[in-house]
């Protein structure tokens, strides 16, 4: 009986200081998410987009399936997408810009996924220590 007891509360205090890690690393990782998007470049929302169309004219030699380029600009707002006409190329500064705004977005959800993540462990360690009224009694 006693062999036992000793076995389950070494097991709790191995995983108590694993918990207690795990917060650490992730709060490190965290910190280093943060500091990456500390000094932000200039950005533009939305996502570029290349389509290929036909301009109607039966002559023309998107007819023939030579079809006419462009980029256009993706925006969401009001649950709505609009797009944006850019032109036939897109510009360096604009998919820059661009890429600036989805990497920082990126990262944004990358420190939520932490932060929850150490929330329930931090959670996983409270209630490793929380004892009922009863039990703390006796
Ligand atoms: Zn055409």
């Amino acid at each position: 009986m006693y062999i036992i007891y000793k076995h389950i509360s070494y097991r709790v205090v191995m995983d108590l200081s694993r918990l207690r890690q795990k917060i650490l690393l992730l709060d490190e990782k965290r910190l280093s998410l943060i500091k990456s998007i500390l000094q932000p470049l200039p950005m533009i929302t939305g996502s570029l987009y290349q389509m290929h169309r036909p301009c109607g004219n039966p002559r023309c030699k998107c007819a023939r399936g030579e079809l006419h380029s462009s980029w256009y600009l993706s925006k969401r707002k009001d649950k709505k997408t609009k797009l944006i006409y850019i032109g036939k190329i897109a510009p360096e500064w604009l998919s820059t810009s661009v890429r600036r705004y989805q990497r920082y977005q990126k990262t944004l959800a990358d420190i939520r996924k932490i932060d929850s993540e150490i929330s329930v462990t931090l959670n996983q360690l409270r209630d490793a220590k929380l004892k009922t009224f009863d039990k703390a009694r006796q």
